[in-house]
């Protein structure tokens, strides 16, 4: 601890030691056959910036959907292999923040300078917001289009008209359409997707969007025919 931290914080008279390393790993797939990984199955990497947990908890809502909707037929061709592309390259962008984290805790005289610099940049709303959405991961964002910002991302919770909220609506595993525009249709998904009407048109925000049971928005538009399109793709067939 005095090697590391500069004073040994008067701690004393261990009950028990154990050593702590870095065991830093990621796995090459995340599924193979029946078998799925999610977690620090998947995935392992220092403590620092308290990220392990979420990471593990957004794998398994990431995956749960793919693997009922598999599970209970009808899923889009491909669905369940979404779960690897989308969620392996956000841990291994986890494991570079962590692995940059702990080059940044050796009491070398270069580190220590990085750190400094860091401090200095930090002052600096923009580089704090990166590395805050970074290690909270409300920056992953998934490749599900880019007509609009909005797609991949995940979409923050709104009040509903009737004093429920979208992500009450969304306790339930189901997708849902936040339509501003009050006109579109799930009709064919209902048994999938959860219709909510919102506040009406404003400039400001889009018209209509849909997310995927995780929260992650798989469409944005105005139109019922560009939206049947999307359920298609993103929630397989409509039922008869
Ligand atoms: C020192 C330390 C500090 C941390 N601090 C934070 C933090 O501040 N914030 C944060 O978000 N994360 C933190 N983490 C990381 C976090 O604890 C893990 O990412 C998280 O617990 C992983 O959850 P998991 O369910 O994937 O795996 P685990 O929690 O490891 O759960 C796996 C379970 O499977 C069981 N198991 C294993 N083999 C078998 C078997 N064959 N049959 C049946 N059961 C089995 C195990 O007993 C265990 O209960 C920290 C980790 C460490 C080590």
């Amino acid at each position: 601890m005095r090697a590391v931290a500069g004073t040994d914080l008067g701690v004393h008279s261990p009950r028990w030691l154990s050593r702590f390393g870095d065991g830093t790993r990621l796995a090459d797939r995340y599924r193979h056959g029946r078998v799925l990984l999610a977690g620090d199955a998947a995935h392992v990497h220092p403590p620092t910036g308290g990220q392990g947990l979420n990471l593990g908890l957004q794998d398994a809502v990431n995956l749960g959907w793919k693997l009922a909707a598999e599970v209970s037929g009808g899923a889009p061709a491909g669905l369940l292999d979404s779960y690897e592309r989308e969620r392996r390259p956000v841990a291994a962008d986890v494991l570079d923040n962590t692995r940059a984290q702990m080059e940044l805790v050796s009491p070398q005289p270069g580190p220590r300078a990085v750190r400094r610099l860091l401090a200095e940049l930090m002052d600096l709303e923009g580089v704090t917001r990166h590395l805050v959405e970074k290690v909270i991961a409300t920056d992953v964002r998934y490749d599900l289009g880019d007509a609009h910002p909005l797609l991949g991302r995940r979409l923050p919770d709104v009040g509903l008209g009737h004093g429920g909220s979208l992500y009450g609506l969304m306790h339930e595993g189901h997708g849902v359409l936040l339509d501003h525009t009050g006109r579109l249709s799930v009709a064919g998904w209902t048994d999938r997707v959860r219709r909510a009407v919102g506040n009406g048109t404003q400039p400001d925000r889009p018209p209509a969007v849909l997310a995927r049971p995780d929260g992650h928005v798989a469409w944005v538009g105005e139109e019922q025919r560009s939206l049947d399109d999307a359920l298609a793709v993103r929630f397989g067939a409509p039922h008869a």
